[in-house]
């Protein structure tokens, strides 16, 4: 590869930090936003409060000023008009030597008020000559690491080089995207795009090229997962379960011991059409923490046992499997239905007998942990799984439970984690989604507060009071790996200053770091209201059910993400009793963080978190993205954003494969090149998905 003005090191940079290897490579890497470098300002006008701003002037007085770490190198800079401070932490030797004094620098950079006086860190200059103008001056600003601007590799640095390539390059990029499409989506060339990107010669023209680039990005990733899914929809036949027997309606008019929501009745009306469609169920099933998913899963397992199937349920943790299994063999009390648990600590004389059982079909549902899908345990006919929260699972469990039967069980999993709309739309495409949008009748919304640290004081007297009524609290410590010692010790001194704190109350410990059993009892002893305060690392977080349990406090809440912040404070507010959540943290916060506790006590609505979520913190890092096995990484669009254009982008995606699922079409010829081509880029998985 040759790049202008490129020698192997900055190459090497280039490949290392942002997998530019290519001319190509290089102009896929957009700008991730724009600014107006028509104006040049006088230092007089300048404050510390303005965003970027360009200033034409020289340099003076070169000075370095401390030692080892805090070494940094200062220099003036002046206009006519007045001076400013220029500042670097880095790279003090090369500066020095590569900007010279008393020659004429346009400045580019941050303005800044520090110890009175303005003041730049690490500005880009260069000369007038070296300075170049896009045709309206809004200029591309690019993504860059600390690496590449140690190694003269900034913003302007990409953007020249960009440019370079852009004028080499006299004739037409080739065109990706077919022409019906692009005159049905309205979009330029991809020539025009690919210039206007970089060099915008009008911003009405920027907005198309941004239009015309977002839209190729989701509409591939689009025609990909859908034929996907396209495909297993016509291969992958499933059961047929066609009726609703006796065993659902003696249930629904004598166990069910409330009425059901309308958004649970929707459900499950989903689930069977489903179930008797004749091909397998993949649905995902979304509900808010409490909304009553398991009553949805247990009509769907009623209808399947009615069809003569076996049936199994899922649940990340031992603790949650034998609370649906209590939960459960108490609901369906009386219908002689042979309900079972099997976890990894279930005795090697109960395995011995109930193996045999459930091979034979005498077991009409297992309940369990993973235990569950080992080899070992073998279905006469098992027809349905439901996976209790879902991203506890990997693709390759779930993978384990197609071959339990001649055709794979349908599959129902619910997760209390929202996944936002457009993200799902991205990651499963066609998947089946069905959302409990809906809580019971009767609850009260948590109340949650924010309060300092240094005021916690203030909250024992109301968390005593809560006591006093016979309420249980949950005490929750952060603990990440990377910092695991110094979690354990923080949880540890909370452990021992709660119990000083509240000497006439017993108070239990739990952590990941203990063993599974020992954790389990001291679990126990908290459901049984042996103890009334449980200090815990965030193993409380799925799915546990302690509806006496109605202050939730949250220690060094900023370090928690917002999912994770909502999970935990379900575990309150399961009971008829008012619940609280107090997230504590110190005086100061940085912004997101901020906005993170906002969010929380402004909202009780796991949808409304998930999107802010996703917002915050970008599509890479939501739970189902990573562990959905996905490895999809969007240049250009946006899933907070760009939700229309991704819509259409779906529309005409499906559209083409209703007419031409493996797309063998000649007019689709194009389509399947490009499809191999990202493919063999992004290597991503998509047929791992669920
Ligand atoms: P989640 O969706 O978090 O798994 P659960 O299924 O555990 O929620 O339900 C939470 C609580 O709500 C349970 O105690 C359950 O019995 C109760 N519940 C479920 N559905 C209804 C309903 N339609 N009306 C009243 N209470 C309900
Ligand atoms: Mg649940």
């Amino acid at each position: 590869m040759y790049l202008p003005g490129v020698g192997p090191k900055k190459a090497d940079v280039l490949r290392k930090e942002i997998n530019v290897s290519s001319w190509e490579d290089m102009l896929y890497y957009f700008p991730y936003k724009y600014i107006d470098r028509s104006k040049i300002f006088k230092i007089r006008d300048i404050d510390g409060n303005m965003p970027f701003i360009q200033l034409k002037g020289k340099i003076y007085g070169y000075e370095t000023l401390g030692e080892g770490h805090k070494k940094r190198l200062t220099a003036a800079f002046y206009d006519d008009t007045g001076d400013i401070d220029l500042i670097w932490f880095q790279n003090i030797k090369s500066i020095q030597n590569h900007y010279k004094q008393g020659i004429e620098y346009i400045l580019f950079g941050k303005p800044a008020f520090f110890n009175g006086n303005i003041q730049v860190a690490h500005p880009e200059l260069e000369t007038e000559d070296q300075f170049f103008n896009g045709e309206v001056g809004i200029q591309g600003q690019y993504t860059t690491t600390e690496a590449m601007k140690n190694a003269f590799l900034h913003s302007r640095a990409l953007h020249k080089l960009v440019i370079a390539i852009l004028e080499t390059i006299k004739e037409k990029f080739p065109e990706t995207l077919p022409d019906f499409i692009i005159r049905k989506a309205h979009v330029i060339s991809l020539d025009e795009a690919l210039r206007n990107i970089h060099l915008p010669v009008s911003p009405a023209l920027l907005r198309q090229a941004e239009f015309r680039l977002k839209f190729e990005e989701l509409f591939y990733l689009q025609l990909q997962i859908l034929r996907v899914t396209k495909f297993r929809e016509k291969r992958i036949g499933g059961f047929r379960f066609t009726k609703v027997g006796d065993y659902f309606n003696r249930f629904y008019a004598q166990n069910l011991p409330f009425e059901l929501t309308e958004a649970q009745k929707r459900v499950v009306r989903e689930i069977r059409r489903d179930m008797n469609s004749g091909k397998q169920m993949n649905r995902l099933l979304q509900g808010d923490v409490g909304s009553g998913k398991t009553l949805v899963a247990l009509l769907s397992i009623l209808i399947a046992v009615d069809n003569g199937y076996q049936t199994a349920l899922m649940a990340p943790t031992e603790i949650l499997a034998a609370q649906h299994f209590e939960t459960i063999a108490q609901l369906l009390e009386g219908l002689g239905i042979e309900v079972r648990l099997l976890t990894g600590s279930t005795r090697k004389k109960e395995r011995e007998e109930l193996l045999p059982a459930v091979q034979e079909g005498k077991i009409h549902l297992l309940i369990g942990t993973h235990a569950l899908i080992e080899d070992t345990v073998l279905f006469g006919n098992l027809g349905l799984v439901v996976i209790d929260e879902q991203h506890r699972f990997g693709v390759a469990q779930r993978a384990k439970l197609w071959k339990k039967n001649k055709l794979p069980p349908h599959i129902l999993v619910m997760t209390a984690t929202p996944i936002p709309r457009t993200l799902a739309m991205t990651l499963y495409g066609d998947l089946d989604v069905s959302v409990i949008d809906e809580l019971p009748p009767g609850r009260k919304p948590i109340r949650t507060i924010h309060m300092y640290s240094a005021k916690r004081k203030n909250l024992y007297a109301s968390v005593r009071r809560q006591l006093r009524e016979g309420r249980q609290v949950y005490i929750v410590y952060p603990l990440i790996e990377e910092s695991e010692l110094i979690d354990l010790k923080n949880l540890q001194a909370g452990f021992e200053t709660t119990k000083e704190i509240f000497p006439e109350y017993a108070v239990s410990m739990v952590h990941g770091k203990m063993k599974p059993a020992e954790k389990d009892e001291e679990m126990q002893r908290f459901v049984s209201r042996e103890t009334q305060i449980m200090v815990a690392t965030t193993v409380i977080e799925v799915g546990v059910n302690v509806p006496n349990a109605t202050v939730m406090i949250i220690e060094n809440a900023e370090r928690f993400g917002l999912s994770q912040l909502h999970q935990l404070r379900g575990r309150v507010g399961r009971g008829a009793d008012q619940s609280f959540c107090i997230l504590i943290t110190e005086y100061e916060l940085s912004e997101n963080t901020r906005r993170r506790i906002a969010i929380m006590t402004e909202t009780n609505d796991g949808f409304v978190i998930a999107e802010e979520d996703l917002k915050l913190r970008g599509p890479g890092d939501i739970d189902g993205t990573q562990q959905s096995g996905i490895a999809f990484n969007l240049r250009i669009a946006d899933l907070t954003k760009d939700g229309q254009v991704l819509s259409l982008a779906r529309e005409l995606a499906l559209e083409i494969l209703e007419e031409d699922t493996v797309l063998q079409k000649p007019e689709n010829s194009l389509l399947n090149k490009q499809l191999e081509k990202l493919n063999r880029q992004r290597n991503m998985g998509w047929f791992m998905i669920s």
